[in-house]
């Protein structure tokens, strides 16, 4: 299986006038504190909140007819935005989820028509069961990111990103299952050879960085953390995702609970965007000094559903409990 710029421009016509063309807005906040332009790929302002609309409907619209109904495991965005692509082409939708996921992803894809099972305590778990379903009921299986089409759509961000800043130095991509990461270091590679694509993940269960080390997928333990849309493992069958971030990233860099927590008051409060921790990776990985920039710099906000409940916590600087851990509260100020 291989994928090139060609599937990437296909998926752009796939997606017109639905699921593209965010703004890519600049943060003065963060230009100040790291001496580059500093700019954010608005994926928050998708129909569905997140990113995650674009592989899915490239996937979902390239399903022959006849196909009656999907499947997939998410840690929810994903799930929406198949749910969302599914109601748009009149099938059914079922959508495998962990206990860990937040109720307000839960809720947010039975709005969109979507079917929920809630199965176990990770997205393993998840997987499993949708592998099962597949058998049972006849559904097609939509993975979250190990999918040329899924890839091929999310890839649309560095088209749109490079056509707006050619000058572009580097690219902070929040990495889960690599699928956002590999399509769009794949379009911005071919368009600029030499821009640096380096994906970030937080420390308590960066699957993708750890199968990179090792060479090949491997598991590692999944906790709750404030970027719950990046936990999961990459798969262990992962065919396509993993070959392309391994090949493609220049580099991958963790980010800890703090440093996330941090960087989603300053998201909030400097550039009055409402974000889940997965989307202030990038951010987090500057303000902590892991990452200097040395040129004009660019990250995805990713997405915009986050517990509003835990949300809102963080932003009044209280303590927030994670599982076995508790990430100390700090009000944002100097
Ligand atoms: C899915 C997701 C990611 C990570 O994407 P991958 O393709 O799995 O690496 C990042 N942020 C948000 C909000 C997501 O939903």
């Amino acid at each position: 299986m291989t994928l090139a710029l060609a599937d990437i421009l296909a998926a752009r016509r796939v997606l017109h006038g639905v699921a593209d063309a965010t703004p890519l807005v600049p943060s003065p906040f963060m230009a100040a504190e790291t001496g580059q332009d500093f700019l954010l790929k608005l994926e928050n302002m998708q129909p569905i909140g997140a990113f995650k609309l674009r592989g899915a409907m490239n996937a979902l619209m390239a399903l022959p007819e006849g196909t009656t109904g999907v499947i997939c495991c998410s840690t929810g965005n994903h799930g929406r935005g198949v749910a969302y692509a599914a109601a748009r082409r009149g099938i059914r939708a079922v959508i495998c989820m962990s206990e860990l996921v937040p109720r307000a992803k839960v809720d947010g894809i039975k709005a969109l028509g979507g079917e929920v099972r809630i199965c176990g305590q990770s997205q393993d778990d998840a997987l499993a069961e949708s592998l099962r379903l597949v058998e049972q009921e006849g559904l097609v299986e939509i993975s979250p990111f190990d999918d040329p089409r899924v890839i091929a759509g999310q890839g649309t961000i560095g088209l749109e990103l490079l056509e707006a800043r050619p000058d572009l130095d580097t690219l902070l991509i929040p990495l889960s299952g690599g699928g956002l990461a590999a399509g769009v270091a794949l379009a911005a590679k071919a368009i600029k050879p030499d821009i640096r694509v380096i994906g970030i993940s937080m420390e308590r269960g960066a699957a993708m960085k750890a199968s990179i080390a090792a060479g090949l997928p491997v598991e590692v333990e999944e906790v709750p953390s404030l970027a719950d849309s990046l936990g999961g493992g990459i798969g262990m069958a992962n065919k396509l995702s993993f070959p392309l971030c391994r090949d493609l990233l220049d580099d991958t860099l963790l980010v800890t609970e703090e440093e996330i927590y941090h960087a989603m008051q300053v998201l909030f409060y400097e550039d009055r965007i409402v974000a889940e921790g997965a989307c202030v990776v990038g951010l987090a990985a500057c303000l902590s000094g892991k990452f200097t920039p040395n040129g004009p710099t660019a990250t995805i906000i990713t997405g915009r559903n986050p517990d509003m409940g835990m949300f809102h916590r963080i932003m009044a600087g209280e303590d927030i409990r994670l599982g076995e851990i508790i990430v100390k509260g700090k009000s944002y100020g100097p």
